[in-house]
């Protein structure tokens, strides 16, 4: 009893985090981008931001007679100020994509076969009603489970809480970033959120843990981390392989994966011991230094330097140079952090480092959020769901939880045993769920089991030929979103995405989608605007802003409160933990029976003539998302296998040489290419994630290069909160002559 309502307390307090109201409005620059001519062709300027990838960049699109000539930055955006990357501009390509959905389809021939028929879109919606309503009376409205990914996610999670099921999930949380918000949620009573509030510019040392900035684009992020090593800042990079980041290193750790929860430990063993922590924050502000130093005492470099094989005096050197720094000291938390299954307990080790060195809160470490007043839409009372989750969110993960985005796989292992109850109907928003969760043999077996799939989205993504139903979306590019309102920026923000072009073929926007459905379903009420102007509105209504220069400039941005000593009494708590400071011993985790302190899990070693298979992100690149875009496919069409020259020397491997990866359930990845480096451990093999898509309607990225989800025939899951370790998997290199 005492540890549910300690997990109730610990989710009340996210809900009152960061109660700080921002207290100037201070617009960007008045200039508004005229339309202009070109020749004599008359050229708009639109502001929007951009999908490439969820970072969403402001974007001016340059348009004539209603068509997109280029995109380019919006020098107005606060954060990303005119930058775009090279996926940004290539959302060009997304929109003139010939592969496309285009209208609606309803499956006609067998599951998998991808036959389809052209429908209207009156056709294609009241055939969804008529299919969910079916399925709500045969086994109830639990029967039905969502999975949404996007900003406009809400809408679907909306319309199907508002049809009585409970069962809604986004991989955002397990299958990423989920052990990260819930460890810094436990430490200093606020998750990370996005995008990272990592003080880069103004940092003396930036660590970064398994985080590959630079071969991981954010542009604001990049540019923040080459502003902060311009001026001075030292670089520790912890990276089993020599990434682009570990290039610009003082020093490389290439540690052992799977350690490290030892190197935190052993540097805070240091931090302690030689009384280089920041004793003055931590009187001041944390509770539990005594048991955390009792915590330590043994983990000495001397004790690390077997396990995560970094030298001792390099983990002593480390921590020195952290300890000079400090409080400028900037720890990435990373993003997607779901690797060993025991990440929540790894998160929690980076955020009491982090408060060691007085970091959090401070210029040049982790900066605080600034709140900004959002309206709420009323909507009536969601109906009560009889039947508990199905993803056991809560119950076998405590501090899994329906807000932060359910646990997709749970969803999935429930649809295959029709445990709790039968799960027969899915509908996937947005996303591509045999790449985003592992274990794809698992979820194609599951959507054998469905009576029922509806797929929205703007490409054929690889369950679309599974599905009943296909419904084209609109690309961002065409459509409203729900505002941006960014509080992890040091100056918040609020800014739109709005159509610059009309919608081709017959796709239309997701919120159209979902508001046409809700008619059909009975639930109106749910949706209580009149289109997405009036929702945005009403949203940005208590920030007291011109609607017409925020559409102009695409971005309005506020004073923000980014440091400790910005912060007032009226500001709300610093640390809404339940104690009100930073916990470097969790009182939640204690309620409920799990190690307050993070200790050091070993994790199981490949076997002999395996490497452990870990995979990161492409610049040009994002997932299976952009593969098929033909601007970005002549820049990257296939992710090669990367492993050291050492073992590929003492295997007869070149570089070049074509092979075929082999996993230790004996599943097996096409003919792909062998890339050789002396950069890397040589108990590992690295790809780029979400090649080799199995959709033949992609007609790029059809077969182009494999894919490491397929290769993920297990995962480890967190305790904690139900996250999918996926750095579990080991494979062989086979020559494909030898096949
Ligand atoms: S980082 Fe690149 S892909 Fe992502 S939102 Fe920005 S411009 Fe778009």
């Amino acid at each position: 009893m005492k540890a549910r309502i300690s997990r109730r307390q610990f989710f009340r307090n996210t809900a009152g985090t960061a109660a700080v109201v921002a207290s100037a409005v201070a617009t960007a620059s008045p200039e508004v981008h005229p339309p202009g001519l070109r020749g004599s062709t008359r050229v708009q300027q639109i502001a929007t931001n951009c999908e490439m990838c969820f970072w969403r960049c402001g974007v001016m699109a340059e348009v004539a007679d209603g068509k997109l000539l280029k995109l380019q930055g919006n020098p107005h955006h606060p954060m990303t100020k005119g930058k775009l990357c090279a996926r940004g501009n290539a959302g060009v390509a997304l929109l003139n994509d010939p592969d496309r959905l285009k209208y609606p389809q309803i499956r006609i021939g067998e599951r998998g076969e991808g036959k389809f028929k052209r429908v209207s879109w009156d056709e294609a919606l009241d055939f969804l009603a008529t299919r969910l309503k079916d399925l709500k009376q045969k086994y109830g409205p639990e029967s039905i489970a969502v999975f949404p990914h996007g900003v406009h996610s809400g809408f679907f999670s909306t319309l199907m809480k508002a049809y009585g099921t409970p069962n809604s999930a986004e991989p955002a949380f397990a299958q990423c970033r989920g052990p990260r918000d819930i460890g810094y949620q436990l430490t200093f009573g606020r998750p990370v959120n996005s995008p990272e509030p990592v003080d880069l510019e103004e940092s003396k040392c930036i660590v970064l843990i398994g985080s590959h900035i630079g071969e991981n684009v954010f542009t604001s992020q990049v540019t923040a981390f080459a502003e902060g090593m311009a001026k001075g800042a030292k670089l520790i990079v912890v990276d089993p392989r020599f990434s682009t980041a570990a290039s610009k290193a003082h020093h490389w750790l290439p540690i052992k994966p799977g350690t490290d929860t030892a190197l935190l430990l052993a540097w805070m063993n240091v931090l302690i011991t030689e009384e280089l922590y920041d004793k003055q924050y931590l009187d001041q502000y944390a509770l539990g230094f005594k048991e955390l130093a009792e915590h330590v005492k043994d983990f000495t470099p001397a004790w690390a330097a077997p396990i995560t094989e970094i030298s001792a005096a390099q983990i002593f050197d480390t921590a020195h140079l952290m300890a000079n720094s400090r409080p400028a000291v900037a720890i990435h938390p990373g993003r997607h952090v779901s690797w060993y299954g025991n990440d929540t307990q790894r998160a929690r080790a980076m955020a009491i480092l982090t408060a060691l060195l007085g970091a959090y809160g401070r210029k040049g470490g982790i900066f605080l959020p600034t709140k900004l007043p959002q309206g709420r839409i009323a909507l009536p009372p969601m109906p009560e769901t009889e039947k508990p989750r199905a993803d056991r969110v809560g119950d076998a993960f405590p501090l899994a939880t329906e807000e932060a985005h359910g646990l997709t796989q749970g969803l999935v292992e429930s649809t295959l045993t029709q445990n709790p109850y039968p799960i027969k109907g899915w509908i996937v928003y947005g996303q591509n769920i045999l790449e985003s969760i592992p274990t794809r043999q698992k979820t194609l077996e599951a959507i054998k089991k469905l009576e029922f799939l509806a797929v929205v989205d703007v490409l054929p993504m690889e369950q679309t030929r599974y599905a009943d139903l296909v419904l084209p979306e609109a690309t961002y590019l065409e459509r409203y979103d729900p505002p941006a309102i960014v509080t992890t920026s040091k100056r918040p923000y609020v800014a739109i995405r709005q159509p610059v072009v009309e919608p081709m073929y017959e796709s239309k926007p997701g919120w159209w989608v979902a508001k046409e459905a809700a008619k059909r379903m009975g639930l109106t009420d749910y949706f209580p605007w009149s289109d997405p102007t009036d929702h945005l509105r009403r949203l940005i209504a208590p920030l007291q802003i011109d609607e017409q220069e925020l559409m102009a400039l695409g971005a309005v941005s506020f004073d923000g409160k980014p440091y400790i000593e910005d912060r007032t009494e009226n500001d709300g708590p610093l640390f809404p933990t339940q104690s009100g400071r930073i916990e470097l011993v969790s009182s939640v985790l204690r309620d409920l029976k799990l190690d307050a302190l993070p200790k050091y899990e070993p994790i199981e070693s490949p076997p002999a003539g395996f490497l452990r298979l870990i995979y990161g992100r492409s610049p040009v690149q994002s997932f299976s998302r952009t593969e098929n875009n033909s601007w970005l496919d002549d820049l990257m069409s296939e992710n090669p296998i990367w492993i050291s020259s050492r073992v590929a020397r003492a295997s007869n491997l070149v570089n070049g040489q074509k092979v075929v990866l082999q996993n230790q359930d004996g599943v097996r990845s096409p003919v792909i290419t062998l890339c050789v480096t002396p950069g890397m451990r040589d108990d590992v093999a690295y790809t780029v994630h979400g090649f080799g898509s199995q959709s033949p309607a992609l007609k790029k990225a059809y077969h182009h290069g494999f894919s490491d989800t397929a290769l993920m025939t297990r995962v480890a899951i967190d305790p904690i909160m139900g996250a999918t370790g996926m750095r579990v998997n080991f494979v062989r290199v086979i020559p494909a002559e030898n096949v």
